[in-house]
């Protein structure tokens, strides 16, 4: 058994080698709105569902507890369906990567880590530069060489230790735990640690109550390493759990890039794992995995939920950046953007039907990305 008083990685046993998953006591019987009454704004108002002990340990730049917004001029086309956003861009360092980072590096300061690493395709990286910059603790990047300068000038504003990596993402993770291993750093790789889960998975506590504990029918998540979709998944288990939800679920919709879609033909093929796919560049850096570590959990997810997966190219995505920034006043990433492209094909195609209610979530701000947006 693992436990959260000591440093954990991934689960070593040999029938095992994946993502440790925090497991709680959870209450029953709590009358959910005495509960939240009077709590912060933020992800650590549901602090008892989550990994850090002392309070004093919490590291925050005030993330979390976004926005749900209503769609203004794209309603006409959303024709048939109530469609919301989930604004995660106004997040510190602008996107909804705080939220994982942020408890990682919260659970790390309690456990006395003093140096972490991870690589990332954009904003991973600049999210751990700032919460290390706040907790006073070194943090080493590893980045493609290909992203956007912001992301690389954020890292080094903040004080971290940038390495520019002549490849992709999974490149930099080979020479970040090469570096990690001869340095005694601890890794912070998306799903190669149990907490930044923890922090994502706020969001389906928050999607639940800003939904009033009514989810939304489906919910389209912009799919890179996929801790997000499985960890508002895993939300959804635990509030069921606590009694404050019932058995319904939203289907889960996962959207990748063209570029690596190795999920989206994975879940067409039935298949329980993905291949590594990569073909090349992608505005939407965050979409740039070619072959997510925790694909079975993304699948099962997906399989669980009746859920569904779709690719989307550059050009819709750039389209889009610019077609909602005009009609919904949100300068949104293109990972975001891709969301409604996706929606779009899938009520067109009868999947999403009508009447049904249709949560996007935006993971960030179209800020960084406008040296790529045409
Ligand atoms: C990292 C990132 C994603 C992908 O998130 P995962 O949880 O790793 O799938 C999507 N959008 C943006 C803006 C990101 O930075």
């Amino acid at each position: 058994m693992h436990n959260a008083a000591n440093v954990n990685t991934v689960c070593e046993n040999a029938d095992c080698r994946s993502t440790l998953f925090a497991e709680y006591d959870l209450p029953t019987g709590l009358n959910r709105e005495q509960f939240l009454a009077g709590r912060p704004a933020s992800m650590w108002r549901y602090h008892e569902f989550l990994p850090v002990a002392d309070p004093s340990n919490v590291v925050s730049l005030g993330e979390g507890f976004t926005p749900l917004l209503t769609l203004a001029g794209l309603s006409i086309e959303a024709l048939n369906n109530q469609v919301f956003w989930k604004d995660e861009s106004g997040n510190p360092t602008g996107s909804f990567k705080a939220r994982g980072i942020g408890m990682a590096v919260s659970k790390a300061k309690e456990l006395g880590i003093a140096h972490i690493v991870t690589p990332t395709a954009g904003n991973a990286g600049g999210a751990l530069a700032a919460y290390c910059a706040r907790a006073g603790i070194r943090a080493s990047v590893y980045m493609p060489q290909l992203t956007p300068k912001v992301f690389k000038d954020e890292c080094r504003l903040y004080g971290a230790d940038l390495v520019e990596v002549d490849g992709n993402i999974a490149d930099c993770g080979k020479l970040a735990n090469d570096h990690a291993l001869q340095n005694g750093w601890f890794q912070v790789s998306t799903l190669k640690e149990p907490y930044r889960l923890e922090g994502k998975k706020t969001m389906g506590y928050e999607i639940a109550e800003q939904f009033n504990w009514q989810l939304p029918d489906v919910i389209f998540y912009p799919t890179g390493g996929g801790t997000g979709l499985i960890g508002i998944w895993k939300a959804f288990k635990e509030l069921e759990q606590l009694g404050w939800i019932g058995k319904e679920r939203p289907r889960m919709v996962a959207v990748q890039s063209i570029s690596c879609d190795g999920i989206v033909t994975a879940f067409h093929n039935g298949d329980l794992t993905s291949e590594f796919k990569d073909a090349g560049f992608t505005i939407a850096n965050g979409l740039r995995v070619p072959k997510p570590y925790a694909d079975k959990q993304i699948l099962k997810a997906l399989y669980e939920s009746n859920g569904n997966a779709i690719a989307i190219d550059d050009a819709e995505m750039n389209a889009a950046v610019k077609h909602i920034a005009n009609t919904e006043g949100m300068l949104i990433a293109p990972e975001g953007a891709a969301l409604w492209v996706a929606f779009k094909k899938l009520s067109a195609s009868g999947w999403v039907k009508p009447g049904e209610r249709v949560l996007l979530l935006n993971t960030g701000s179209g800020y960084k990305y406008l040296e790529n947006i045409v």
